[in-house]
């Protein structure tokens, strides 16, 4: 059994955008700039974006945080948006995910102009992802390609079940598995809270990617022999023997289904690094795109 070290691989893609924004600085070029937009103070969030603020700086990124207040209105946070469209220094930003209830995410994210939507989420982007066009691939369904290519795990011609149908999740990663392409090319099946007897089907998978939201649901008897585990799960645990309170685990039992798998993602240190590489990966691009339309 291979665990697929997403914080392994995720400090190697750091890496490599390192050495480019060391070029670009010698170049006297302008490095990338990403913003993030955050909305109250959801504990998960602050940690999310933190952490993406924190990789910023690691690799020679510009970052800027717009935290605002949870009773921020709707009218306002539109306001900002379009700021950020139109401000020149930054080449990609993101809106923290979930906003608060008052306001309507699907509102904001159709602000985001699509060629600094680095998240993704745009429909212009999601539906060029699905055109097989290049574009901003959301963060998390790209670090799974990118992991799945980086280890070589083979897909081609594979049953690769996908648990979770969400826009950000589920849906574009069974678009993506089911592409021509490397670490693509599987016959993709994708379940959801209205599937029939997800086991059976589980148990059919060469490949598994779990991402509900339901800690330890996929357990070892729902999974073949030498199946590729990928769990994208992050739920906080509350768990009052632990410093702070809770610990984080993902959707897949794993200790037990390790046993089986013969590749496998840990929660925490699998998906979750890749998410934010990616992200730093699509500013990247943003960057580029910025320069060669400048
Ligand atoms: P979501 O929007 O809540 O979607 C969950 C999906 O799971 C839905 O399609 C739902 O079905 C399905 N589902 C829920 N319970 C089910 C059940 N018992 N059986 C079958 N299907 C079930 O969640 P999300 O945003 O995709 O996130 C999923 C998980 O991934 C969460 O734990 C989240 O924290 C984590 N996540 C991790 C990363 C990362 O970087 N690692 C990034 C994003 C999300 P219906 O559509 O029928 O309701």
């Amino acid at each position: 059994m291979v665990i697929l070290d997403g914080k392994k691989i995720s400090n190697q893609i750091k890496d490599e955008i390192a050495t480019e924004v060391t070029q670009m600085k010698e170049r006297g070029e302008k490095v990338p700039h990403l913003a993030a937009v955050l909305v109250g103070n959801d504990g998960a969030s602050l940690t999310y974006v933190g952490s993406k603020v924190r990789s910023c700086k690691r690799i020679g990124f510009e970052s800027t945080l717009k935290h605002l207040p949870e009773d921020t209105t709707e009218e306002d946070l539109l306001s900002l948006v379009n700021d950020l469209n139109k401000d020149p220094e930054i080449d990609g930003y993101i809106v923290q995910l979930p906003l608060p209830k008052h306001i309507d995410e699907q509102k904001v994210l159709m602000a985001v102009h699509p060629d600094k939507d680095v998240d993704g989420f745009h429909p212009t982007n999601f539906g060029k992802m699905a055109l097989d066009m290049e574009t901003f691939i959301s963060a998390t369904p790209y670090g799974i390609m990118e992991l799945l290519r980086r280890y070589e795990v083979d897909t081609e011609g594979k049953h690769a079940v996908i648990i979770g149908r969400s826009h950000i999740v589920g849906r574009p990663i069974s678009i993506l598995m089911s592409q021509k392409g490397k670490a693509a090319n599987a016959t993709v099946p994708l379940c959801h809270s209205r599937t029939k007897n997800i086991k059976e089907l589980t148990l059919q998978a060469d490949i598994v990617v779990s991402a509900l939201g339901v800690p330890h649901f996929l357990k070892a008897d729902m999974v073949k022999p030498g199946a590729v585990v990928i769990d994208v799960g992050i739920t906080r645990v509350e768990d009052k023997s632990k410093e702070k309170g809770y610990y984080i685990t993902g959707d897949v039992d794993f200790e037990k289904v390790k046993e089986k798998a013969s590749y496998i993602t840990p929660v925490p240190g699998g998906v979750g690094p890749m998410t934010i590489a990616m992200l730093l990966k699509n500013t990247l691009l943003a960057r580029e795109r910025h320069r060669g339309n400048a």
